[in-house]
């Protein structure tokens, strides 16, 4: 387990806790975000999205999900015990963008094969995890940005973890694109079944750094522990794991 350092808050003065990796660390007590290699303030837009559940609150859309579904055992809501229930504040990398793609291809559905050629246009709000390693179902997670509002440190529970950002403004905005690219090959597959040439034009609006609420939840059930992420701004379950519904009735 690395260590983690010190930097001392530059508009407060209290210790800022940052893990190796991280690039932009955001004090606990004043909400003041710092850049930690230069040690300057962060100058771009930091937002926050608010959780709306507490610690009881939350086995609401727990249950509901157990107790929903084909899938799942029958007695899963009344036997499963919930083990843990940790919020965190995850940084993501909101970047809002047009593109326009022109792509060439080869129509293979015909015979013979034909060429076609067009434009896509699309717009979206691209969410990039500003973690390096995780599993982290970033493309499930439909950000309700009603919610968005500016960093408020005030708005934070005590009992919250607060992550911090691995990845700098530049690097998100390519994986953004690189994963646009990706997504429009896989649109474009409606229209041509292999692609020769593809052009990608990104217009980037605007670019937010945001804490966006996340449950971490474990469960155990039979003997066996499971884990749930659940989005703390409207309660949507993000990911679940689902047990076996038979044991041993093979
Ligand atoms: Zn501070």
């Amino acid at each position: 387990m690395a260590v983690a350092q010190i930097i001392k808050c530059s508009n407060c003065g209290a210790p800022v806790e940052f893990q190796p990796g991280e690039l932009v660390a955001t004090c606990k007590y004043c909400g003041f975000t710092t850049v930690i290699e230069t040690g300057q303030a962060f100058v771009f837009e930091h937002s926050l999205l608010l959780n709306h559940f507490d610690q009881s609150q939350i086995d609401k859309p727990i249950r509901d999900w157990m107790t929903s579904g084909f899938l799942k055992p029958g007695d899963l809501a009344r036997k499963a015990k919930i083990t843990e229930k940790e919020l965190i504040y995850l940084p993501f990398w909101l970047v809002s963008i047009t593109v326009k793609s022109t792509y060439k291809g080869v129509f293979e559905r015909v015979a013979p094969p034909v060429v076609k050629e067009g434009t896509m246009e699309k717009e979206y709000n691209w969410l990039v995890l500003a973690r390096e390693a995780s599993a982290f179902p970033t493309r499930e997670y439909d950000v309700p940005l009603e919610g968005k509002i500016p960093y408020d440190f005030r708005k934070i529970e005590g009992f919250a973890k607060i992550f911090n950002s691995e990845i700098e403004r530049e690097e998100a905005l390519e994986l953004a694109e690189q994963q646009i690219d990706t997504h429009h090959r896989f649109l474009l597959q409606q229209d041509v079944d292999k692609i020769i040439e593809l052009k990608n034009e990104f217009n980037v609006k605007t670019m937010v750094y945001l804490h966006a609420p996340v449950w971490f939840i474990k469960y155990e059930y039979h003997g066996n522990i499971y884990q749930l992420i659940i989005d703390g701004a409207e309660g949507m379950v993000l990911k679940g794991d689902i047990p076996p519904a038979k044991f041993g009735l093979l």
